[in-house]
C-alpha cells in the first residue's frame, strides 16, 4: 500500500571517518586498560553490515576478582571518604565530556548496536549526559533527599546491562552509584561493548581516582561471576526476565541489595475520543522506532472497537512511510536488528503469529540484503491467548486487539506476566486518572509515548522486575539508612 506521503529521500549518511576504534580492547580496571587473565578476546560486529568492528577482552573469574578488588580498594581508601561535593565535580566532568564527544559516541552506538543515528544522536547520548548532570547535582544533597535518615553508601556495585541502550544504560547505572558514594564494576552486553569502552576512556580522561569505575567485558559467565562475588554489595541488572530470575536465585540468602529491570509487553490503549492522528504517531514511536528494541515498547495495541478500522488504516499508511535501512543514514527510521540471534527470534515469532491464524501486515519497504533487518509488522485481530500477545518479541512487531469498555481493556492490559509500562490516548483527564490507577505498570504515558527524563523514576511490576532507576527514587537502591 503506497500513501501520498511516500517520497524518495536522497541518502544522508553520517560520516564515520572521525571514529577511532582500536583493533583490540582490554579490560578497564583500576584506571588502566589491562590484558585479561583469560588471554581470550571475542569480536563485536556491526549488525547493519556484518563487519567486525573490534575485538574485546573476555573476562574470567580472576579478572572479575581483580575488578572487584580494585573497586573495593577505591571505595575504602578514596571514594567513601571524599567530600560529596568533590565527588560531584567528577560526575559533572563525565557529563560534560560525553557532551563534547557526543558525535563520536552516537556514531559508535549506531555502528555497534544497529540503532538509527537519529535515535543515538538525539536521544541516547544526550540523555546519558543528562543522567550524569542530574545525579551530579544530588551528590552533596543526600541529606535533603532523605532528611533525618542519615543515608550511607553500600560499597561495590556490580552492574550488568543489555544491548538495547548500551551507553544510556551505563549512565543509568554509573551516575547514581557514584553520586551516592559507591564504586562500580560494570559489564556491557557482549554484542554492544564499544560505547561502554569509550566511556571508560572518558572516565580515564576525567581523572577519576583509579578503581572507582571498572568496566569489564564478557558473556553471561562473566556476569554470573560478578553477581556471585562476595565483595559485591549491590547488583543492578537490566536484561531478560530469565537471567533476572537466575540472579535472584544466586543472591538469595546473601545481604546483597538488588534492582532488576527486566522484560516488558506494554499495552498502548487508544480510546475513541483520542486525537487519532497523534495517537498513530505515538503508536509508531512506541514500537517501530528503535526496532522495538525497548523493554517499555508499546508492543500491544488496544483500540476501541468503533475507531479500530480508522486507526489501522492510518497506521498502515504511516508505516508505509517508514524507512528501514542503514543506521548511519539520518533519514532512517528503523535500523538493524542487534544480532542474527535476535532476528531469528523475531522471525520465529512471525511464524508463530501466522500459525495462530492472525492477519499479518508488513510494509513494502525495501530492506538491505546484507545485515539483519526486519520490516515493521502488524498482527491484526490478536487475542489474549496468542503467544505473540503474551511473550516479549523485542522487535518491530505490534499486535492489535480491540475493546469496547474501559473495564475490559484494564482486564486485558493487566492480564500479562509483565508490568513495565503502558500508554493511554484519550482527551478525558478523568479517564487517564481512572486507568493509571488501575493499570499495573511502573510507567504510564498519557497522550505520548517513550518519553524519558532523568528526574522520573523508571521500573516495573511483576516479572518486569523491581526497584526504580532515575529521579530521587533511583538514589535509594544505592543507599542504606
Ligand atoms: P538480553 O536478552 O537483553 O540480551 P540477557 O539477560 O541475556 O538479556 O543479557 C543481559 C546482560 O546479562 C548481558 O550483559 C549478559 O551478558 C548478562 N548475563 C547473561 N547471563 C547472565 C547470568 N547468568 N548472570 C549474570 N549476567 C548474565
Amino acid at each position: 500500500m503506497k500513501s501520498e506521503f511516500n517520497w524518495e529521500y536522497a541518502p544522508a549518511p553520517e560520516a564515520k571517518d572521525h571514529i577511532k576504534l582500536k583493533a583490540q580492547y582490554d579490560l578497564f580496571i583500576n584506571g588502566k586498560f589491562v590484558k585479561p587473565y583469560s588471554k581470550k578476546y571475542f569480536a563485536t560486529y556491526n549488525p547493519a553490515t556484518e563487519e567486525k568492528l573490534a575485538e574485546v577482552a573476555q573476562a574470567n573469574s580472576k579478572d572479575v576478582d581483580l575488578a572487584v578488588a580494585s573497586a573495593k580498594n577505591a571505595y575504602d581508601k578514596v571514594w567513601k571518604k571524599m567530600p560529596a561535593k568533590e565527588r560531584a565535580k567528577y560526575i559533572f566532568r563525565i557529563a560534560r565530556v560525553i557532551q563534547e564527544r557526543a558525535r563520536e559516541l552516537a556514531v559508535i552506538e549506531s555502528m555497534d548496536g544497529g540503532k538509527p543515528i537519529r535515535e543515538s544522536r538525539d536521544f541516547d547520548v544526550p540523555t546519558a549526559a543528562n543522567h550524569f548532570f542530574y545525579y551530579a547535582g544530588w551528590a552533596d544533597k543526600l541529606e535533603y533527599a532523605f532528611p533525618n535518615r542519615n543515608p550511607q553508601s553500600l560499597g561495590v556495585a556490580a552492574q550488568i546491562i543489555p544491548w538495547n541502550f548500551p551507553l544510556l544504560m551505563a549512565a543509568w547505572k554509573i551516575a547514581p552509584a557514584l553520586a551516592t558514594g559507591n564504586t562500580v564494576v560494570l559489564k556491557p552486553a557482549e554484542s554492544t561493548p564499544l560505547s561502554a569502552l569509550k566511556l571508560a576512556e572518558i572516565i580515564q580522561d576525567c581523572d577519576l581516582p583509579p578503581g572507582v569505575v571498572n568496566i569489564i567485558t564478557g558473556f553471561g559467565d562473566t556476569g554470573a561471576a560478578m553477581v556471585a562475588h562476595p565483595n559485591v554489595n549491590k547488583i543492578a541488572f537490566t536484561g531478560s526476565t530469565d537471567v533476572g530470575k537466575i540472579i535472584q536465585k544466586a543472591i538469595a540468602g546473601t545481604n546483597k541489595k538488588a534492582t532488576l529491570e527486566l522484560g516488558g509487553k506494554a499495552a498502548n490503549i487508544v480510546f475513541d475520543d483520542a486525537p487519532i492522528n497523534q495517537a498513530v504517531e505515538g503508536i509508531v514511536n512506541g514500537i517501530f522506532f528503535n526496532q522495538g528494541h525497548v523493554c517499555c515498547a508499546g508492543s500491544r495495541l488496544f483500540v476501541q472497537e468503533n475507531v479500530a478500522a480508522e486507526v489501522i488504516q492510518k497506521l498502515k499508511a504511516r508505516m508505509e512511510t517508514l524507512i528501514v535501512g542503514d543506521p548511519l543514514d539520518k533519514n532512517t527510521d528503523i535500523g538493524a536488528i542487534n544480532s542474527k540471534e535476535q532476528l531469528d527470534k523475531i522471525n520465529e515469532y512471525l511464524k508463530i503469529g501466522s500459525k495462530e491464524g492472525l492477519e499479518l501486515f508488513q510494509t513494502s519497504a525495501s530492506v538491505p540484503k546484507k545485515g539483519f533487518y526486519c520490516k515493521p509488522t502488524l498482527f491484526i485481530g490478536a487475542a489474549q491467548s496468542n503467544r505473540v500477545v503474551q511473550e516479549e518479541i523485542f522487535g518491530p512487531v505490534l499486535t492489535i486487539q480491540t475493546f469496547r469498555t474501559i473495564e475490559e481493556v484494564i482486564e486485558k492490559a493487566n492480564n500479562i506476566p509483565y508490568g513495565l509500562s503502558a500508554g493511554v490516548w484519550t482527551d478525558k483527564g478523568s479517564k487517564i486518572f481512572n486507568l493509571t490507577s488501575k493499570l499495573r505498570a511502573g510507567v504510564i504515558w498519557a497522550n505520548t509515548y517513550n518519553k524519558f527524563d532523568p528526574t522520573s523514576p523508571f521500573g516495573g511490576y511483576k516479572e518486569s522486575g523491581f526497584g526504580r532507576e532515575g529521579g530521587l527514587h533511583g538514589l535509594m537502591p544505592y543507599l542504606k539508612f
